[in-house]
């Protein structure tokens, strides 16, 4: 059964009202440090990355026209633009008219009465033009083509299954998460000249990637005594795979690992991430020793390609973007390849799939590159984050197993911390557990692996907003205290390792 709850006219108002808040309010936390500081420099954002999200048709000749007018604004700070030699005419935006987002209930339940049955994400991406947002226990978030709804319908109906619409137009949320970023952009006319962050980075619209990485350049630059930029490897399509280290005494401290990015759609991630980069570095010599004394490892982007795909062609790509041998499907989940209960639930041997796992363990070139950086200083690594979205939680090992690591009661401990300073802060409830409770089991996870292979003691998954209203896409209103509530997280870990 179906019950609409009319999001659509819902999200519309709340758009505007969320719109006109951040316009007229200060940030929450602007007693501490004030964005508005950073030139907002977006245009470059809106040109390559959201606008392609609402045009029917790109021709490479345009494109690459457009390419050679960027270079040239750019100036020597260049070095690859995301489009660098992919021109391809059969990469036109992917669409999401009148796609509806659902949540389906009680599945175990009702699929494990039929045992031979293909697993029901499985089905409706195969057969309904469906795409899995979220998958857990308790629900499965699904977007299904326009053209499939009737029979989707018929057949959840058919299987006794309970659902509800969370959306009814996905494009349109697309739509306006950029339309939003627009606007932000513009209501700051006056300061739309690069001035000394050359980078342009700010946080009130999702950057592309080569924003991120000037901005990492640029806080190198900045910093050249404790910073240092590693590129530790390459993309199947030849971006670079970057990491910034921050430390006034690499030999010593202890070492905290923040990823970010893994999976292509989930924009907040990266751009948490690039603010905890920001709030880390801002106010450095303000910062308690707790903060200071550690050695930082920040890769804001682990998954390029399928960042540069989720804002040029396909808002909902989640995977990266290698070909397969044996398929003309692409990409790889990054999260189901790393080695550790791989290829165990949780993951598929679907190359088509969401959830593909790759030839085999660290197939890819992003797994290898972080697992092999990795290995090699797991020296005083107590810490591995790692920001994802959506769901508001922040979970710990195992995820592959339906078992507990043994100190999972100090793990819980400053989880529950994190969740509490969060509630404070911004007033968001995030839920603090063990993996495989609150989001199934799944083998291959980059969090699992770096406690098995390494013995990271203090490994997170952050899930970031929100709870399923607007899922991947996030309005840009609510990046902000988004990304306070991530480096909540980051704050309260670095104070639990003493
Ligand atoms: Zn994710």
């Amino acid at each position: 059964m179906i019950k609409d709850t009319r999001w659509n006219s819902r999200l519309i108002l709340l758009f505007a009202a969320t719109a006109l808040l951040v316009i007229s309010t200060p940030p929450s936390d602007a007693s501490t440090f004030d964005v508005r500081g950073m030139v907002p420099v977006a245009d470059r954002n809106i040109r390559t990355g959201n606008k392609m999200l609402i045009e029917r048709e790109i021709t490479a000749k345009d494109k690459h026209e457009e390419n050679m007018r960027e270079q040239g604004r750019q100036g020597d700070d260049t070095t690859a633009t995301e489009d660098d030699g992919v021109l391809d005419v059969n990469e036109l935006p992917v669409r999401y008219d009148e796609a509806q987002l659902w949540r389906i209930y009680n599945i175990s339940e009702s699929m494990s009465r039929r045992r031979n049955m293909m697993p029901l994400a499985d089905i409706l991406e195969s057969k309904y033009g469906g795409t899995v947002w979220k998958e857990n226990s308790k629900f499965l978030d699904v977007s299904i083509e326009k053209n499939h709804i009737k029979a989707a319908r018929a057949f959840l109906e058919n299987q006794n299954l309970m659902s509800e619409v969370l959306n009814s137009n996905i494009q349109e949320l697309i739509d306006q998460e950029s339309a939003i970023g627009v606007n932000m952009t513009q209501s700051e006319m006056g300061q739309r000249t690069k001035k000394s962050a050359r980078s342009g980075i700010h946080w009130k619209d999702y950057h592309d990637l080569d924003t991120i990485y000037a901005f990492m350049r640029e806080i190198r630059g900045k910093f050249p005594n404790i910073c240092r930029l590693y590129t530790i490897g390459k993309t199947a399509e030849g971006r670079d795979l970057k990491v910034l280290r921050i430390s006034e005494n690499p030999k010593e401290y202890k070492k905290i690992w923040i990823d970010g990015g893994i999976h292509a759609r989930e924009w907040i991630s990266p751009a948490t991430v690039t603010f905890i980069l920001y709030q880390l570095m801002s106010k450095w010599q303000d910062h308690p020793e707790y903060i200071r004394q550690k050695t930082w490892y920040v890769m804001p982007v682990m998954n390029p390609d399928g960042y540069v795909y989720s804002r040029k062609v396909n808002r909902l790509w989640r995977k990266n973007r290698a070909p397969a041998k044996r398929s003309q499907c692409l990409g790889v989940d990054l999260n189901r390849n790393f080695d550790i209960g791989w290829s165990g639930y949780g993951s598929s041997t679907n190359p088509c799939s969401d959830t593909y796992r790759g030839e085999s363990p660290n197939s890819e070139l992003e797994t290898d590159a972080v697992v092999k950086f990795l290995s090699k200083r797991k020296y005083n690594l107590e810490s591995y984050l790692t920001f994802h979205s959506y769901g508001q939680m922040v979970v710990y090992p195992w995820a592959y197993k339906a078992v507990k690591v043994k100190d999972a009661g100090v793990l819980q401990r400053v989880a529950n911390t994190a969740v509490q300073r969060i509630e404070k802060k911004t007033g968001q409830i995030y839920r603090a557990s063990v993996t495989h409770e609150v989001l199934g089991i799944a083998g291959g996870g980059s969090d699992d692996w770096s406690r098995a292979a390494l013995g990271t003691k203090y490994v997170y998954t952050i899930e970031l907003r929100d709870r399923g209203q607007f899922g991947f896409v996030l309005p840009p209103s609510q990046i902000l205290e988004t990304a306070i509530e991530g480096y909540t997280v980051v704050d309260t870990v670095a104070q639990a390792i003493q």
